[in-house]
């Protein structure tokens, strides 16, 4: 008999406690955001699908050595009026990439060619789209009808209104304008 009234008392002391919580909550300010209506600012290093502007690109091929998902690829041929190596075509297949920023870190140039932005809510449903492909001669996005979602924050260089940042970084401002 007594076993059955300590079960019971645990039960109710279990119940109250739990409701306890909801009522503390119930007073607490709402957290919940209306996604996709709403969205959390994202912290500064935030690591966000990669851009990259083969305007400034010097095809030195760091960011391929440094890939450790080996997702980067390049080709790029010798000018021998410029001395310099004019970039043929970069892909990034973003099906390998892991987004450990290590291209951007290596990218010697100013502002960075290869660089993270703040995108993230790029989906793929098809395997080729994993593949991004620009080249310099080519209007960007090139490749699928998906490449067209690029459109919205792939810069187009200089011409598309990369800036240094005010602070002083060297990474172009996020062209994610959503
Ligand atoms: S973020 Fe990392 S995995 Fe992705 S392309 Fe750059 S180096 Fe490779
Ligand atoms: S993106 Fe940067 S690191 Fe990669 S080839 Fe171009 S200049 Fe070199």
């Amino acid at each position: 008999m007594g076993a059955y009234f300590k079960k019971v008392y645990d039960v109710a002391r279990g119940l109250v406690t739990g409701l306890g919580v909801t009522l503390r909550h119930l007073f607490l300010p709402s957290i919940t955001v209306q996604y996709p209506h709403e969205k959390l600012s994202l912290s500064d290093r935030f690591r966000g699908a990669l851009a990259f502007h083969p305007e400034i690109c010097i095809s030195c091929e760091m960011c391929v050595r440094a890939c450790p998902s080996a997702c980067i690829s390049l080709e790029s041929k010798r000018n021998e009026e410029t001395k310099k190596k004019d970039l043929s075509w970069y892909k990034i297949d973003f099906g390998k990439c892991n987004y450990c920023r290590l291209c951007e870190e290596v990218c010697p140039t100013k502002p960075k060619s290869v660089h993270h932005t703040k995108e993230y809510e790029l989906s793929f449903t098809n395997r080729n789209d994993f593949v991004m492909d620009w080249r310099p001669d080519v209007a960007q996005p090139a490749g699928s009808d998906f490449g067209q979602i690029w459109a919205r924050f792939m810069a187009q260089g200089q011409k598309a209104g990369i800036n240094i940042k005010s602070n002083g970084s060297s990474t172009p401002s996020d062209p994610v304008a959503f």
